[in-house]
């Protein structure tokens, strides 16, 4: 296990306990989710080490991310899927019409295959072979395992992390490595669970979002912008998710009372998107669009 001594954003060692809950996916191991008191910052903590990490991602969860059809759920869940993508592109084009854009933590490379589309010149980043590979054969993107950026600097206008701040194992690091690849007033694009939720209130240790241990970090409004700020990146904009609602409530259900309870979930993730709008709660999960300032 690896334990964090300092807060990654404001350096105290001031903490106290989150929460304890489990990985319900693989492991069923316990871990802490501990807050800074002085930056209101959420980690786990201790965590698994960086070599440890890859055994707690093997699950169906993951691997059910795929294009597959099969029942009215999953044919929701596609159409959802598709509706949401032609949102993120809708977000970006209000920025940038085109450009040079990476995904991180790409997947399947539907979003980026969408920016393609729209005359974008798109990379792609992507750790898992399946889903690289699919990538590859479905829409003929270029996308790598991991590239060795250090000899590439303000190359992208826009830079995308659609849940995957959460799961990078050198914060820090990757928040500044992003600065470096965007071109000047370029924009980091970075989508994560907000743990300020109803959603996430509601379910407390079973909210599915905490997605333990492979979640190592879990944002409020307050801690992703003192991140990026302290690395010079100015807060553009912010859009709630309103899909992510009802998926993790399904989620968190299944954790809850390891039955599916769908009228339930339905009904939490109305509510937390009625939370979203109206309040200063925030959606369940939201995207927070950065810019470099220089
Ligand atoms: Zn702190």
């Amino acid at each position: 296990m690896r334990v964090i001594k300092n807060c990654l954003i404001c350096d105290s060692t001031s903490f106290e306990e989150h929460l304890t809950s489990k990985d319900f996916s693989v492991s069923n191991e316990n871990f802490t989710i501990l807050k800074c008191k002085n930056c209101n910052f959420h980690f786990t903590n201790p965590r698994p080490k960086n070599e440890e990490l890859a055994r707690y991602y093997i699950s169906d969860h993951y691997i059910s991310h795929n294009n597959t059809r099969k029942n009215l759920f999953e044919k929701v869940y596609q159409l959802v899927r598709r509706i949401a993508i032609k949102g993120k592109y809708n977000l970006i084009s209000r920025f940038k019409k085109k450009g040079r854009i990476l995904d991180i933590g790409c997947g399947t490379g539907d979003f980026l295959n969408k920016c393609k589309t729209e005359k974008w010149v798109t990379k792609g980043i992507e750790p898992s072979e399946i889903a690289r590979k699919q990538a590859i054969v479905n829409y003929n993107l270029d996308v790598e395992e991991s590239i060795d950026l250090r000899d590439i600097k303000g190359e992208f206008d826009v830079i995308t992390l659609w849940h995957v701040l959460e799961h990078v194992t050198e914060l820090n690091t990757t928040v500044s490595e992003l600065k470096r690849l965007l071109s000047n007033h370029g924009k980091a694009i970075i989508a994560v669970p907000n743990l300020e939720s109803f959603d996430a209130s509601y379910y407390k240790k079973y909210w599915a979002a905490y997605d333990l241990p492979i979640h190592l970090y879990h944002f409020s409004k307050e801690s992703i912008i003192k991140l990026f700020k302290k690395h010079g990146f100015s807060l553009r904009k912010t859009k709630g998710m309103k899909y992510d609602s009802f998926y993790v409530s399904m989620l968190s259900e299944e954790h809850k009372s390891k039955k599916k309870n769908f009228i339930t979930a339905i009904f939490i993730g109305f509510l937390s998107n009625l939370y979203g709008f109206f309040t200063k709660r925030g959606f369940s999960s939201t995207i927070y669009v950065f810019e470099k300032s220089n």
